[in-house]
């Protein structure tokens, strides 16, 4: 009987691959960084055979660590980082150009440019607010600039994918061109209510329905390897992007729960049943991970542009610490951050404020403010700014939010996730495995060829790590959440001043 099931944790700067046993235990890991391509100024690319290779490689090496071979494995299943977008050649299964990254900004004039009715549509249709980080015009961008892709695209002779498609078509030798909901509703082209590739919004971004793959459920049979990759016909019952699938790592599958992870930025998912909620706060309505079994599911997402890279820019650019851990220490030597707050929009501010021209903003300081007020007032903003999300999330679903999930790097930090507690007045409880995104995949293709029976099973087999249990009184908690308030109004005035 098999033994494990296979995670691809295929991320923006590495490929992972991990082995769980049945009883969620990582058996092995296996990481390798992959080469980042700047061409321009806010352009970014990788190599698709990059991307092939390292997770190839960093799978043979888990199964090398514990002397696994393909029988096994049970089944695969694959997250990834979502929107990036590849187009290859259904001949040669070589890639027509670089994949064009999901943080790449190359198309945001086309963004701009769309009308008001054109956008009320992608609303309506998809969940999402237009924006280039969504698949759609950089297919239309790598058509429009490669030689003769529109052409080939025309005679059917080219195939589209997001990172999932690419590695299930590598991973079959070019038997398998399919997708599932979570990563198809990112492409921009997908109708989340209907179900299908939608005729209009492939008219507006001029992309020719013959480069698509097929949709499924995210826990279903897309296929098997073929026997040269891997040494054997592995079932591939598993795909979903990366923050749906930490949503189903966490085992949130009721309406109201929510996740946060703290990486690089912020990534909260409320679950929202079988309803697609359309937001009125600038969230995005997205599909939520299922399996064949069930219906489909949606969740609301809203993002913090800078998480835990407002630590990494402390540690980096001010110096003021040496690792990214050490911020807990250096935070925890005062009890307050001294009347000084941080806005860290860097890169303008996202939901609920929607300003792109804020930039970061230090207000209150005072002669007395050392660095370890400032350095607890970097982590505080990375809950400040979730907080503003979690608001926006409770009016949307007009539902408060009773317990917040945590993984992600940053997540790692007590301070920081007892002050989010205390925020919030409720619980944040922290799995023992914060490897929640592979853990989400695992889960899938694991449910799909009965390595778990069901949901409730693997729910039971939630650990908790540690829970954070609020005790700031309110009078204190309306203070800093006002204060706060205060800050954004400082830091999106000054942003009114560039306009
Ligand atoms: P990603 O998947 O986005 O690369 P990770 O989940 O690996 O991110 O988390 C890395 C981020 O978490 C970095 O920005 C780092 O600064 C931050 N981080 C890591 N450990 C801590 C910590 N103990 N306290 C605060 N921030 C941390």
């Amino acid at each position: 009987m098999a033994k494990y099931i296979m995670a691809l944790d295929q991320g923006t700067t590495s490929s992972r691959c991990i082995l769980f046993d049945h009883t969620t235990h990582i058996a092995s890991l296996a990481q390798r960084e992959y080469p980042q391509y700047y061409p321009h100024p806010g352009w970014v690319e990788h190599d698709p055979m990059e991307i092939w290779s390292s997770q190839f490689a960093v799978a043979a090496e888990a199964m090398a660590q514990v002397g696994a071979s393909a029988e096994d494995i049970a089944a695969i299943g694959i997250t990834n980082q979502r929107e990036t977008t590849i187009l290859w050649d259904r001949a040669t299964g070589k890639p027509v150009s670089n994949a064009i990254v999901w943080q790449c900004r190359r198309t945001a004039d086309r963004i701009g440019r769309l009308s008001g009715e054109e956008t009320a549509m992608i609303r309506e249709k998809t969940g999402l607010i237009p924006d280039a980080y969504f698949s759609a015009s950089k297919i239309e961008w790598i058509l429009d600039h490669t030689d003769g892709a529109r052409e080939r695209a025309e005679r059917g002779e080219l195939a589209f994918g997001n990172v999932d498609a690419w590695l299930m078509w590598n991973l079959t030798r070019g038997r398998v061109h399919a997708t599932d909901y979570t990563n198809a509703c990112r492409t921009m082209l997908y109708n989340i209510h209907t179900l299908s590739w939608d005729e209009d919004l492939l008219k507006l971004f001029r992309v020719p329905a013959s480069l698509l793959p097929e949709v499924h459920p995210s826990g279903t049979l897309f296929g098997s390897t073929d026997r040269s990759v891997l040494g054997g016909e592995i079932p591939i019952a598993g795909a979903a992007g990366d923050q749906q699938a930490a949503l189903f790592g966490q085992c949130c599958f009721t309406p109201g729960e929510v996740k946060n992870t703290y990486g690089t930025g912020g990534f909260l998912l409320m679950h929202t049943g079988n309803e697609a909620v359309l937001s009125g706060k600038g969230l995005l309505t997205t599909m939520a991970a299922t399996t064949d079994k069930e219906a489909p599911e949606y969740a609301l997402e809203g993002s913090v542009f800078v998480a835990g890279s407002v630590i990494q820019w402390l540690r980096d650019e001010m110096k003021l610490i040496g690792t990214a851990s050490e911020s807990e220490q250096i935070a925890d030597e005062v009890d307050d951050t001294a009347g000084v707050y941080i806005v860290p929009a860097f890169t303008g501010m996202g939901a609920p404020y929607w300003n792109p021209y804020a930039r970061g903003t230090v207000v209150g300081l005072t002669r007395g403010c050392r660095r370890a007020h400032f350095v607890r007032a970097a982590l505080e903003s990375i809950a400040f700014q979730s907080m503003d999300v979690i608001r926006a999330m409770e009016e949307d679903a007009g539902t408060p939010i009773t317990s917040l999930k945590v993984d992600g790097g940053a997540s790692a930090n007590n301070l920081l996730m007892k002050f989010q507690a205390d925020l919030m007045n409720t619980v944040c409880r922290r799995p023992k495995c914060i490897e929640t995104t592979a853990l989400g995949a695992a889960y899938l293709a694991g449910l799909t060829v009965g390595f778990w029976k069901d949901r409730e099973e693997i729910a039971k087999g939630w650990q908790l790590g540690r829970e954070f249990v609020p005790d700031m009184n309110e009078t204190l908690r309306e203070k800093r959440l006002s204060e706060w308030k205060r800050a954004v109004r400082a830091a999106l005035a000054y942003a009114d001043g560039e306009q």
